[in-house]
């Protein structure tokens, strides 16, 4: 009698601990799939100029970063299966409210946007020998986005000298450019008139797309923007609610799609010439707030 109260009690005791080891797998596999399905992330990066090993140590800025580096990452970058989002992607895909299907093709890559301020002639013409390599050597085209300043299009600069609208033409005919706005003279839109930062959007807007005319077929060219100094207030948000689609800030986040609320505060990650190649891979990887 006893023997077999006792083997009642281990039968029961074995199921007992075998169903709650089911709901804890069961509730570890919940766990991750909430975890991976609302914690996707976008990180977009912020570059400036770049300089190569030659040019004289007086003229590198600090948030310039090196050619060879940038190679080194962005080479990582497509081995690593990543997907370059251009702006319009960023927003149909993670960003709308009437979210489109990611194509199967993107599924199963890393999204990630690489974005370069101020439009400078030196990032254009490292990057115009910098992508045509890669897509030769991995048959993969990496997608750049350049927050303009058309104002300063082909001119001279206080720190580096602007790209001009030809060799912006270049790099949208050769499909590597994404051409967006950065207000037409790089003004610290909160600091003003409200009637000053509208005219900064529109002209801004107005002025880039007619420097992509007749190359622009799909109307892709100044719909969205980076505030410049990623200086933006209420006031702004709404003024460039007005003429573009989302704008991009600098607040050292990555973007959680999930999380975000406002299209016109969308988290971009610094970069400048003290960020390490590692650092760079680590945020890349989203291991990073
Ligand atoms: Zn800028």
């Amino acid at each position: 009698m006893i023997n077999f109260k006792l083997s009642l009690f281990s039968t029961l005791a074995v199921r007992f601990w075998f169903r709650l080891f089911l709901d804890f797998i069961l509730g570890l596999l919940v766990s991750l799939f909430i975890f991976k399905t609302f914690t996707l992330v976008v990180p977009v990066f912020g570059f400036h100029g770049i300089f190569d090993t030659e040019t004289p140590l007086s003229e590198i800025r600090v948030y310039d970063y090196s050619k060879q580096q940038l190679k080194a990452f962005l080479e990582n970058l497509v081995q690593d299966n990543y997907w370059f989002l251009s702006t319009q992607e960023v927003y149909d895909y993670f960003l709308s409210q009437d979210k489109k299907v990611i194509p199967p093709e993107h599924k199963k890559e890393k999204p990630i946007v690489i974005s370069f301020d101020d439009g400078y002639k030196n990032a254009h013409d490292h990057l115009m020998e910098i992508l045509p390599e890669l897509e030769k050597r991995y048959n993969k085209k990496v997608k750049i986005v350049f927050f303009i300043n058309p104002g300063f299009m082909g001119k001279e600069g206080t720190y580096h000298n602007h790209a001009s609208c030809q060799d912006l033409r270049e790099g949208f005919t050769q499909g590597y450019y994404d051409l967006q706005s950065h207000g037409q003279n790089h003004e610290n839109l909160t600091k003003i008139s409200l009637t000053k930062v509208d005219s900064e959007l529109s002209r801004a807007q107005k002025d880039l797309k007619a420097c992509l005319e007749n190359l622009d077929t799909k109307g892709e060219v100044g719909n969205h923007f980076a505030y410049p100094y990623g200086a933006a207030n209420k006031e702004v948000e709404k003024l460039t609610a007005k003429y573009y689609q989302s704008s991009y800030l600098y607040n050292s986040r990555i973007l959680r799609p999930f999380t975000i609320k406002d299209l016109y505060r969308v988290s971009r990650l610094t970069v400048n010439r003290k960020t390490s190649l590692q650092m760079l891979q680590l945020k890349a990887g989203g291991n990073w707030f």
